[in-house]
Formats: structure tokens, C-alpha cells, sequence
């Protein structure tokens, strides 16, 4: 039998996301369990592929499979496609696997031409019904199916209502929308030098390939790039016939959260719109009622309503996000899928789940999106700052956090001024796609318009970004550039405060805490993670402020401390640069004599701050001319305080300056070079840790680290140097202090002969970033110039710097381990760059058996909740 692209809903339930795409799982899922929706089809997304594949094509068998469903559903409705009685209206939709929003779009009322239109107005002895749903379905078909702007055609509304006198949409009369119906066919033959199409199949193949043709549009290849979504999933298109919401005041559209998306609190949050149709509240076009309108104007329905949502609960198990359609007093549901929510929303509600009995506790752990963990460690306001400002305006508070900015009005301008180090609010009157690099860029979005299901409203709580939303206070006026409220204009240098909380809009910069991370919700959640995960969690920390941040976080110990960021204090520079311009060794270790003092007392405050947690420092790592100055002045200035000529000492800066830096005279080269900079920094090391061991009676565990190691005898010459110094400090000490020698792990070379240099470590520890320098050949400082045109030709699809290359990085990783263990059993293994905070990353090197990772402080709950997720997730898979 040949292959299945076209599935039922009623057929379709159990075949899964990835063939069916969220919106159309959800639709076959809803009618296996009894709720009433709308019947129709779903094209599945290896439909999609093969679009692709064919030249972006629809193949013949498949169009006539559409056609033959089609059939199925005039059955099914006892309705006929373009027929002169009872006619079937469908929509088109698109669904991907995971949802999208405002990224791919649909289609309503396709099916509509003149002949339609009047057997429809006839039937249902509604003019105004009818000619209502087909201007809209000119318009949508013309901006969806065609790709040409709504601008022209929304403007004629516009006009017509402004001529009339209308305020609302519903007030248009059925002969002023017949005359709007022409208006929009003209427009479209003008246009397109075609007429509107009126075979109802040549207007579903166009939608349908419509649909597909979108996979690939520039927004929705920006917002896959920005969630990790391949691009081969595809995208499905669903079928459906048509739930009238625009049919008069026992009709009506809406959307519905089983559970408050903002805080998780278990009450139905939802609303409802007379009269209109899905997209008018999608588009913020008319701002909804609550939901108690619906109470009030049809209690039947509504009692329904309320008890379909309960019901979808128990069946998923999890928050719902729901679209659903009242025609003449019959509900519908049309879209269900696990609502999106704010970080703390998802906190609350998986604890609730728990408590319901409706989900375990590894479930929980589950549940929460890793990714946007961190927003819960956002900023908000300081309580009595807040209590001292007053607010200008307030909106719905629509995203979580809080945000202070001054004002921008454009996504370009929010994104320039952010990029020239600007704090900026983003000012819109309702955002849509092409604002989302705008949206990255703020500290938090204002709208004028617009619920909590708009566009900004979504993306903003995806994105974890404080947004106050269909603010009507405020009166954006784009060109000028101004927001207006109460009277009060505001411009691009007026700074706005944004109480994501509250939706409560502020003049002026309020000051920002930190969230308590131990109590009430998550601490529960974190002892739940603790005890699921095996990976140990470490930080990547330099400065005391860091170490004690990091472990308010979580952290067990520090998987780096980077020397060097410790030489650019002011006092320290100075004898820094002495030493790297030194004619004579004696010269030298006079100069590293003045550092090491200052070097030992940084290792103190952060052994102290550790409490006997291991500490692992990296010996100095970078070229030593990045210490020395570049202006002229700077130059002059430092010849004189060591008494050299500026000529003397630009000669050693030329002499340092290499055509590779990265590649150059580093890491463990520069003790190979300079011994005495390995004694230096040993024995600052062991020192310090003498100091501390005595002064608390806890003994320090200190891990020296050798960067940039590519050959056991190279390891084997610097740990010469670092045990004989240490060796004799400990043994003078008379103090039992144990420390420490291993490497890191970041020149392919090194992973390529992890066996042999195992046998001289103790630990090896995965630099990533340069591990995947040297194995891309990618200068990491000169990549962000050609990546874009990686991605956008699709060669890769993420940032290898930021998700580990599990494929090639990571087959060198698995590689290193396991030889490494091979020849040395005890050896200790952890990762401690960009990737040890990154989720998809820590489940790899969950599963290729390492021992720890180590992270920026902010990065350490992420990294431990990531950690458990993988543990549960492999047990899961047993
Ligand atoms: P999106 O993914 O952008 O939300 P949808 O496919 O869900 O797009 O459709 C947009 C709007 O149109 C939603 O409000 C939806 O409920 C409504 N809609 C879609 N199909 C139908 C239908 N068959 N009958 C009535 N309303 C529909
Ligand atoms: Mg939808
Ligand atoms: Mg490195």
C-alpha cells in the first residue's frame, strides 16, 4: 500500500506530533475523548517534505487525496464544497510540530465565491453574515495565500467605518460589505492581473501550498533558529470546516487558559468576544470580554464550557491553552495545546499537578522548561521603591519580570540602541512578527493594544521578557515618535518602568531585587532535582562576588577560576606588565614576587567562601601581550614608571605580537617558556590554602588546572614544576593538605591522546570553546561575521559555541572519556565552558559519563534542573 499523507481527524488519533504537528494531534485527540469540534483533515508534515522535495509542488496523487477528503467531509456534514446548497466552508491551518506563534497563518472561509455567498446569506437568512465572512476570507487569502500586505484592504474598512461613523466592525451594514466585497475583488484583479479565484479547489490547493511555502519565510526561520527547531520537522495543514462565531450575538469566539498562564493559579482564565471571528482576537484587532460575559448571555454554554476544560485537564494532565467557537449557541472547540506560561507559572502548576495526584514528582521536574529556568532568577522591583512611585498607566500584565528602559519605538531602533549598550522600552501599538528582534533587544515591551493571547502577550512569555500589554492609556504616535498618556507626552529619552507583575507603568528608573530562591515553591522543585540527578554542578567563578552567588545557587565547588581576569586591577597591571617586559629572569621573579601576595589573597576569599567545596584554578591562559598597552600615551607612561625607553618597550611589544593569538604563545606554552610564572601561581595556590586550612580547620581541596595541554610530556613537564613547589610548601606546613593536577581538555590533539595524557592527570576538564575552535577551524572571535550565512543556507542550525556539536565536538568528548578512563580509572571528569550551562548540552555529557559540570553563577539552577531531566529522561528510557 502506498503511503498515507491525508488523515481524518477521527483516524488520525495515537499517530502523534510528528507526523499530524501539534494543532492537528490536538484535533484528533479532542474528538477521540468526546469534545465537540468542527470535523475536517489533517495533511500530515511528510506532506510538507514532499512539497519540497517536488519543487515545492503538491504531486498529483495528493491533490486528488485532498479532493477525495474533501468528500469525505461533505458526508460527514451533509454540506456541499462550492455547492449551490448548503455549502461547506472550511479554514486552512498550518500546525507544526511545536506551535509557532503568529508565524504561520490560516485561512477562514475558504470555499466562499459569489454564487456561495448568496446560497449562504439565503440559508441562513443572514446577509450580513454572509458577506461578512467573505470579505474577510478575500482579505486573508489575499495577504495568507498570496503574500501581499492587508494594508490596502483594511484601510477601505477603515474608511468605509470612519465615513459612516462606525466605531466597531459589527456596525458595518450587508450592503456596505457587498460593496466592500467588490471593492476587495477589484483591488485583488489590479493587483495580481488575475481574477479572485472562485473554484473552491484551486483556492484550497493555494491555501494549502500557502501553508507550506510559509515553512520557510524569513519570520518563521528567525523564530526556529531562536528555539532550536529543525527545519526538516515540516509543518502539517489542517482542513477544517468552519464554526461561525460572526453570526450574530449568540455567536461568538474566544480563548481560554484551564489555568492562569501568568501565575499558574488554578483558576480558568479566558476570554470572549461576540460576534466575531478567531482572528479578531488573535489580531487584537477588538480587545475581549471576560469570560463571565459568556456566563451571563448563555449559561448552558458556558456551563458546558467550563466543564469540556475540566475535562481536558484530567486527559493531559497539564495547563491548557484553548480556542474555542460559539455558533448560534453551539460550542466548539477549535485548538487546544499545554499553554505556554511565565516560569513561575510553570513552578506553581507543576507543584499543584503534584498535589492533585495528577503527575509524579519526576513528572514535575519534567516539566519545567530548562531554557527559560533562569527567568526565574529575574529581577523585580524593590518593594519600597515601588511603594514610593506612582504610576502613569497600567495594562495587563502580560509577561514576567521587570524592565527600565528609555524608549524606543521601532524594533530597528530598540535593537541599535541596545546594541550601543541603551537600555530601551520597546513602545508598540500591537507588536507582530517582524518586532521579535526588537523584543530581544528590550528590557521590556509596551502595547497599546491587544489581551493577554496577542502577539506580544505570547511571545513575550515565551521569551521570558516583561511585557504590559493593551495599555489604551497610551498613545503611540509612530512618526513622531512620541507616546502620549493622560496629556503627557513622552519621547525616545523619557525612561519607563514596567512591572511585569502588576501591568502597572512607571516614570522614571526604579531599583531591582533578587528573587528567594529556597523557599515555598522553588525549593520544593529543587530538592526534587537534587535527588534525581547524578551530574555534580559546579561554577565558573573569578571574583568572591561570583563564588557566593553561584553557591546561593547551588553550586558544588568552582570548575574555574581564570587567573587572569585577576592581573587587570589597577595596582596589579602595573607589576603584571613588569614581568612580561623583564630582560632577566631575576627581573622576572621580582615582578611575579609583587603578584603573588595579591594572587594568594584572591584564592583565600574564594576557598573561604567555598567551605572545603573543590576549587579548580586554571594557570594563566592567554598571550601575554593582551596585558600590555596599545595607545600611544599608555605606552609612554608605562616606559617611564620602569624606566625604558618607549622605543624598548614597543620592540617587546612587537616581539609579543603574534598572527594567531589564539594559536599562539598560550596555556601551558607559557610555563613551558616562563617556569617561574607556574612557581608564582602555585604557590599562591598551595599558600592560600595552607592559610584557610588552618584558620578553619577544614582542609581546602585545591585542583591546579593546565590549559592547553596537547601532549603527555608537556603535561608532564609543568606538573614537575607544580608538585616539586607544592610538595615542599605542604611538607613545611606539616598540614595533610592533598591537591590536585589535571588538564583541560580542548585541542583535538589532546582528546585524540586522552589515554596517554590520563596517565598524568587526575582530571581533565572539556574546554568547549576552544575545543570547538580547533575542531571547526572557526576563529570564535571572527565567526559571528559568516554564521548568518550558515544558517540561512541551512548548513547549520545552531550555534556550535553555545549547543555542543554533539556530532563532531561531542564524538571527541565521548572518545577522551572513555580512553581517558581506559588508562585511569580514578580520573575525574567535568566541562567548564559556555555548554556546561546549556541543557541539551548537559544531557550529552550526562550520558557520556561525566562527572560534573561547571557554569556562569546564573547558569547553576538551569544546570541542575538540566542535569535531573537527563537522569530522569535515561531512566524513563530503561
Ligand atoms: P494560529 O495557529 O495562528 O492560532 P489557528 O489555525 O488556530 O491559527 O486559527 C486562527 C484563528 O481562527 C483561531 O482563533 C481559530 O480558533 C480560528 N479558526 C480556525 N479554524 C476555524 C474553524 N474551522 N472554524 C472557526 N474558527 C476557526
Ligand atoms: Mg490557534
Ligand atoms: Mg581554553
Amino acid at each position: 500500500m502506498s503511503k498515507q499523507y491525508v488523515f481524518h481527524f477521527k483516524e488520525a488519533y495515537g499517530l502523534g506530533k510528528e507526523l499530524l504537528g501539534g494543532k492537528g494531534a490536538g484535533l484528533a485527540e479532542m474528538t477521540h475523548i468526546g469534545v465537540p469540534i468542527p470535523q475536517g483533515f489533517t495533511i500530515t508534515t511528510e506532506a510538507c517534505n514532499l512539497y519540497y522535495e517536488s519543487g515545492k509542488k503538491l504531486p498529483e496523487f495528493l491533490v486528488k487525496d485532498v479532493k477525495d477528503a474533501i468528500k469525505v467531509v461533505e458526508k460527514e456534514t451533509g454540506k456541499n464544497f462550492g455547492g449551490n446548497k448548503n455549502p461547506l466552508l472550511v479554514s486552512v491551518r498550518s500546525g507544526a510540530r511545536v506551535s509557532m506563534p503568529g508565524m504561520m497563518d490560516t485561512i477562514l472561509n475558504l470555499g466562499l465565491n459569489d454564487t456561495t455567498v448568496e446560497v449562504l446569506a439565503k440559508e441562513t437568512s443572514n446577509e450580513r453574515f454572509a458577506y461578512d465572512s467573505y470579505r474577510r476570507f478575500i482579505l486573508m487569502f489575499t495577504n495568507i495565500a498570496k503574500g501581499h500586505p492587508r494594508t490596502a484592504m483594511d484601510k477601505m474598512l477603515e474608511e468605509l467605518k470612519e465615513e459612516k461613523g462606525y466605531k466597531l466592525d459589527t456596525e458595518v451594514k450587508a450592503d456596505e460589505l457587498k460593496e466592500l466585497v467588490k471593492k476587495y475583488k477589484q483591488y485583488y484583479k489590479e493587483t495580481f492581473k488575475e481574477d479572485f479565484p472562485s473554484d473552491p479547489y484551486v483556492q484550497l490547493m493555494e491555501a494549502v501550498t500557502a501553508v507550506f511555502r510559509s515553512w520557510d519565510n524569513p519570520r518563521a526561520n528567525v523564530y526556529r533558529m531562536m528555539n532550536n527547531i529543525p527545519y526538516s520537522w515540516g509543518t502539517a495543514v489542517n482542513v477544517q470546516s468552519m464554526a461561525f462565531g460572526n453570526k450574530g450575538e449568540t455567536s461568538g469566539t474566544g480563548v481560554a487558559f484551564s489555568r492562569n498562564p501568568g501565575t499558574g493559579e488554578k483558576v480558568v482564565s479566558a476570554e470572549y468576544l461576540p460576534n466575531a471571528q478567531g482572528e479578531d482576537v488573535v489580531a487584537g484587532i477588538r480587545t475581549p470580554l471576560h469570560i463571565d460575559e459568556l456566563q451571563k448571555r448563555m449559561p448552558d454554554v458556558y456551563k458546558q464550557f467550563m466543564d469540556t476544560i475540566k475535562l481536558m485537564e484530567k486527559h493531559y494532565r497539564d495547563m491548557q491553552d484553548m480556542e474555542f467557537t460559539v455558533e448560534d449557541g453551539k460550542l466548539y472547540f477549535l485548538q487546544t495545546r499545554n499553554g505556554k506560561r511565565t516560569p513561575a507559572a510553570a513552578l506553581k502548576i507543576a507543584c499543584d499537578l503534584v498535589d492533585e495526584g495528577l503527575i509524579d514528582e519526576k513528572e514535575a521536574v519534567l516539566r519545567i522548561d530548562a531554557m527559560s529556568f533562569d527567568k526565574l532568577l529575574l529581577p523585580a522591583f524593590d518593594k519600597d521603591d515601588l511603594a514610593k512611585a506612582t504610576p502613569i498607566a497600567t495594562g495587563l500584565a502580560a509577561g514576567p519580570g521587570a524592565g527600565t528602559g528609555k524608549l524606543a519605538f521601532t524594533a530597528e531602533e530598540a535593537e541599535e540602541r541596545h546594541a550601543n549598550g541603551e537600555k530601551v522600552v520597546l513602545v508598540r501599538a500591537e507588536t507582530s512578527p517582524e518586532d521579535i528582534v526588537g523584543m530581544v533587544a528590550a528590557e521590556a515591551v509596551l502595547t497599546m493594544r491587544g489581551g493577554m493571547t496577542s502577539h506580544a502577550a505570547v511571545v513575550a512569555r515565551g521569551m521570558g521578557k516583561c511585557c504590559v500589554c493593551g495599555c489604551s492609556e497610551a498613545v503611540i504616535d509612530e512618526e513622531k515618535r512620541t507616546v502620549t498618556i493622560n496629556g503627557k507626552v513622552y519621547t525616545d529619552q523619557d525612561v519607563f518602568s514596567l512591572d511585569g507583575s502588576t501591568g502597572k507603568v512607571y516614570l522614571g528608573t526604579i531599583k531591582t531585587v533578587m528573587p528567594d530562591l529556597t523557599s515555598g515553591y522553588f525549593g520544593r522543585l529543587m530538592k526534587w532535582v537534587d535527588e534525581n540527578r547524578t551530574l555534580k554542578v559546579r561554577t565558573n567563578a573569578d571574583t568572591p562576588r561570583d563564588a557566593k552567588q553561584a553557591r546561593e545557587f547551588g553550586a558544588q565547588g568552582i570548575g574555574l577560576c581564570r587567573t587572569e581576569h585577576m592581573f587587570f586591577d589597577k595596582d596589579r597591571i602595573f607589576s603584571m606588565r613588569k614581568m612580561i617586559l623583564a630582560d632577566t629572569k631575576e627581573q622576572r621573579e621580582a615582578a611575579l614576587a609583587e603578584l603573588e601576595p595579591m594572587q594568594q589573597k584572591d584564592f583565600e576569599d574564594l576557598y573561604e567562601i567555598m567551605e572545603g567545596l573543590n576549587v579548580n584554578v586554571r594557570l594563566l591562559d592567554p598571550p601575554l601581550h593582551e596585558f600590555l598597552p596599545q595607545e600611544e600615551s599608555l605606552i609612554e607612561e608605562l616606559a617611564n614608571a620602569i624606566g625604558k625607553t618607549v622605543e624598548q618597550v614597543k620592540d617587546r611589544i612587537g616581539e609579543l605580537h603574534e598572527a594567531n593569538p589564539m594559536m599562539g604563545h598560550r596555556g601551558c606554552r607559557l610555563a613551558v617558556t616562563y617556569p617561574e610564572i607556574c612557581k608564582m601561581q602555585t604557590t599562591a595556590i598551595i599558600k592560600a590554602a595552607i592559610n584557610v586550612s588552618k584558620k578553619t580547620g577544614k582542609l581546602v581541596k585545591p585542583e591546579i588546572m593546565v590549559p592547553l595541554v596537547l601532549e603527555v610530556k608537556e603535561l608532564k613537564f609543568v606538573k614537575n614544576i607544580i608538585c616539586a613547589t607544592a610538595d615542599k610548601l605542604i611538607a613545611e606546613s606539616g598540614l595533610n593538605l592533598k591537591y590536585h593536577v589535571g588538564t583541560m581538555i580542548e585541542i583535538p590533539r589532546a582528546a585524540l591522546l586522552a589515554d596517554e595524557i590520563a596517565q598524568e592527570a587526575e582530571f581533565f576538564s572539556f574546554g568547549t570553546n576552544d575545543l570547538t575552535q580547533m575542531t571547526f577551524g572557526f576563529s570564535r572571535d571572527d565567526v559571528t561575521k559568516f554564521l548568518p550565512d550558515y544558517y540561512s543556507n541551512k548548513i547549520f542550525e545552531e550555534d556550535p559555541f553555545k549547543t555542543l556539536d554533539q556530532n563532531g565536538v561531542g564524538k571527541l568528548v565521548d572518545m577522551a572519556v572513555k580512553l581517558g578512563r581506559s588508562t585511569n580509572k580514578h580520573l575525574h571528569i567535568g566541562v567548564c565552558c559556555e555548554t556546561g550551562g546549556e541543557a541539551k548540552s548537559i544531557e550529552f555529557y550526562h550520558k557520556a559519563g561525566l562527572d560534573y559540570v561547571s557554569c556562569s553563577p546564573f547558569r547553576v539552577p538551569v544546570a541542575r534542573l538540566a542535569a535531573a531531566q537527563a537522569a530522569i529522561k535515561e531512566k524513563l528510557a530503561k
